[in-house]
């Protein structure tokens, strides 16, 4: 058998980003990922390499997952596959594992560490499985020379008595090991010889069967009699699924192989016995797995669903009302990436128990991924107010109960839910859906978070137009870059006399029929959907052009600073963007500054560390933005190649009322000092807040006190006077 130090995994799918982002993410765990677009390609490179695990989409070009699995199963029947299909084809995945593939994950999937889990448990079983089967041909490779040589010695009667006892002996101890069970018996079923393994199935001794009626072992008569016609007709069983009664009574699942054989006198029935039980237990998690999350073991979208249109049908039938309460942990993706995945999951599995805490058995609470939970409450009364005000109530406690702290790994945390709640039925006539309903619940939500997070809100109508703005937002922002409607803001950074000693990039969207919309609203949208890349780098070109514009002006620009989203910082080949962009514009690097956040230089911290070591040695300076808002702790900050911290608006902004904010800015600084770092303060609005940061020690600032961003023009101007207008 090969053995190989990192095992290699094949993905075959023909959605490249998927392909993508299973790469990325595996190659963190130290395996090698070869990739192919569709099944033939699959079964090409399985041939030429060899894969130790095969992961492979159903719905494919030229020739989808069931054809590869059929010949995999042929060619390779002990590399695990892995079947990754959309929930559309359940059904195809349910197929899928009855031809082979040894488990199956939903698309998109959520959470990685499930993959992994699945992953390394088929390696695992794998590895067992191949070692089984050498142990088992060896055995019967034993078997069929002793056998021989003991025909041989029957035979020949010279042999002496002695030598045959020998090969007996070892004859014996292979019937002795063998793991499966070894039977025979009479027409009338009784056992007239049966391995030593038959402990282990059925907890008797093989003294407690020899003679006995097999109908000890299978007491169901249906089945009993079932076998027997089929074994009279056919001559042979395989694979045949039976249950064995052992001795305390419980059922173990069988795989019987057996043969009549009619040419001994008195004819008997030999065959073997297997205990299924894991193949069992596989084939009904799948059918968990398509209704429960992996990881909290909650009911899922799919299951959450089913309930919610029966619970709305009901609701319609019997006139009464039913509440969906949808809840999203604020700023969980910040723990996360900060604490990373083990920890994240388990905040999340304490969550779901919190959550589940005292339900009544008609609620279901489910988790739809990520950071996403449901509750649905059903038959909250006939009285539409009373049923509102039953939902709050338990809203509200639910919000109590997740905002109080948590134990995970060593950590303290505290998270807090925005939580959306929609009522049903919506109204007497409407015929809404399930989805409507949970649509409704997830837009309660976002005008919670937009509401300052940690809170609840009800659905209204009129908030629906406000999602469906959202969805306008994403569709338009592919065009926006082609119709010219982007362009680029900057606001001084100065000392605190007013000098300029550098600037932001700040982006605007300016929008034909819109106006003005904010990139804290479309920065996330070009994010979530990838259309941050292209725009992401149309930001740091025109930057660059600007810089290089200004220098031939005569301008004295010290430093702009051009904010970097995780997504666009994550490309493999983000500095071979940069040095291109530098080349072809003619900017000089020196100028040029990055800002990054805390949550993206923590998540995969060698690669990024290798990443801003490469940045830096271009000449340009790096900062960490909106700093104090994550988790990042203090030797993290130390192993990076820093230049600048951001003190985040927030706390500047509390400076005046919060004592707490007021300490953890003259931490920042101090902290900032000792690490040799640069400290701006952003978002400083009043002479109290400038004054106050002066005092600690901070020597750059950013603010509306000074001047907000400015277009280009304007912005120009004020660099030539070298200080903002006072
Ligand atoms: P940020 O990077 O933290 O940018 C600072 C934000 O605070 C800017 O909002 C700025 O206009 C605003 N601000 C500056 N001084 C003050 C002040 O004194 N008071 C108050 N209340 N606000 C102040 P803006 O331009 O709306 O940008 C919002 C966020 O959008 C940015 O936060 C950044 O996360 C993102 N963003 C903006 N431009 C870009 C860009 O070019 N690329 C990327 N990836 N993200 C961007
Ligand atoms: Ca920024
Ligand atoms: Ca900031």
């Amino acid at each position: 058998m090969e053995q190989r130090d990192t095992p290699v995994i094949l993905t075959i799918d023909d959605e490249e980003n998927i392909r993508d982002s299973f790469r990325l993410f595996l190659e963190d765990y130290d395996f090698r990922v070869l990739e192919a677009c569709n099944g033939r390609e699959g079964l090409e490179i399985f041939e030429r390499e060899h894969p130790d695990l095969v992961l492979c989409d159903l719905r494919m070009p030229e020739l989808d997952g069931l054809e590869v699995l059929a010949t995999l199963k042929e060619q390779a029947p002990d590399t695990p596959i892995i079947v990754v299909s959309g929930t559309g084809v359940i059904g195809d995945a349910i197929e899928a594992i009855r031809r082979g593939a040894w488990n199956y994950l939903l698309k998109p999937i959520q959470d990685m560490s499930v993959l992994i889990h699945a992953i390394s448990q088929a390696l695992e079983r794998s590895r067992l499985i191949k070692e089984n089967r050498a142990y088992q041909e060896h055995l019967e490779d034993e078997v069929t020379k002793r056998t021989e040589a003991l025909q041989k010695a029957v035979g020949d009667l010279n042999q002496s008595h002695l030598q045959l006892q020998e090969k007996e002996e070892k004859y014996r101890s292979i019937f002795v090991n063998l793991q499966d069970v070894y039977f025979e018996m009479q027409l009338d079923g009784q056992i007239t010889e049966v391995s030593p393994s038959v402990s282990h199935f059925s907890l008797y001794r093989r003294e407690d069967i020899l003679g006995n009626n097999i109908d000890q072992l299978f007491p169901s008569a249906k089945n009993r009699d079932r076998l027997t016609s089929r074994l009279k007709n056919t001559g042979s069983v395989t694979d045949y699924e039976i249950y064995l009664q052992d001795k305390d009574g419980t059922l173990v699942p069988c795989s019987l192989n057996a043969r009549y054989q009619d040419n001994l006198e008195p004819p008997k029935i030999c065959g073997t016995l297997r205990d299924i039980t894991e193949r069992k237990q596989a084939e009904a998690r799948i059918e968990y797995l398509a209704y429960f999350d992996a990881l909290t073991e909650l009911p899922n979208r799919r299951l959450l669903l089913d309930r919610l249109e029966q619970n709305l049908s009901r609701a319609r039938r019997y006139r009464h009302y039913g509440a969906m309460l949808f809840l999203d942990l604020d700023r969980f993706k910040n723990i996360n990436d900060s604490l990373g995945h083990p920890v994240g999951d388990a905040l999340l599995k304490e969550v779901a128990r919190r959550m589940t805490l005292g339900l009544r058995n008609e609620d279901t609470v489910s988790r739809l991924g990520g950071d996403e939970f449901v509750m649905l409450l059903s038959e909250l009364g006939d009285d539409p107010v009373t049923a509102a005000a039953k939902a709050q109530k338990k809203a509200e406690q639910i919000r109590e109960s997740l905002a109080e702290k948590y134990q995970i790994m060593g950590h303290e945390l505290h998270i807090t839910p925005s939580i959306g709640v929609a009522m049903f039925p919506a109204s007497e006539d409407n015929q809404e859906a399930g989805n409507d309903i949970l649509r409704h619940a997830d837009t309660a939500m976002y005008r919670a978070k937009d509401d300052g997070r940690d809170s609840i809100r009800f659905f209204l109508p009129s908030m629906q137009s406000a999602a469906d703005d959202r969805l306008a937002i994403e569709k338009e922002l592919r065009y926006a870059l082609e119709r010219d409607e982007i362009s680029l803001y900057y606001q001084p950074q100065v000392d605190a006399s007013g000098g300029i000693i550098g600037a932001e990039t700040l982006v605007r969207w300016n929008h034909a029929e819109r106006g003005f919309i904010s990139p804290a609203v479309f920065i996330p949208v070009a994010e979530a959907t990838g259309l941050i890349l292209p725009i992401g780098e149309w930001i740091l070109r025109h930057a660059c052009r600007q810089l290089k514009t200004w220098a031939d002006q005569g301008h004295d620009m010290p430093h702009l600073a051009v904010n970097v989203s995780p997504r666009q910082f994550r490309q493999p080949d983000f500095i071979q963007q940069i040095c291109d962009i530098l080349e072809e514009t003619g900017a000089d690097p020196n100028q040029l500054g990055l800002e990054l956040t805390e949550g993206m230089v923590i998540d995969n911290i060698a690669d990024t560390i290798e990443k801003m070591q490469g940045l830096k040695q271009l000449g340009i300076e790096l900062s960490i933005d909106d700093f104090g808002t994550g988790y990042s702790s203090l030797a993290y900050l130390k192993k990076m190649p820093l230049d600048i911290l951001k003190i985040d608006q927030s706390f500047v902004r509390d400076i005046e009322s919060d004592a707490n904010d007021a300490a953890i800015v003259e931490t920042i600084i101090a902290m900032a000092n000792h690490l040799d770092l640069k400290v701006i303060a952003e978002g400083v609005e009043t002479e109290f807040e400038l004054d106050f940061l002066e005092r600690k020690g901070c020597k750059s600032f950013q603010g509306y006190l000074f001047s907000r961003p400015l277009p280009e023009q304007q912005f120009s101007t004020m660099l030539a006077a070298g200080k903002v207008a006072s």
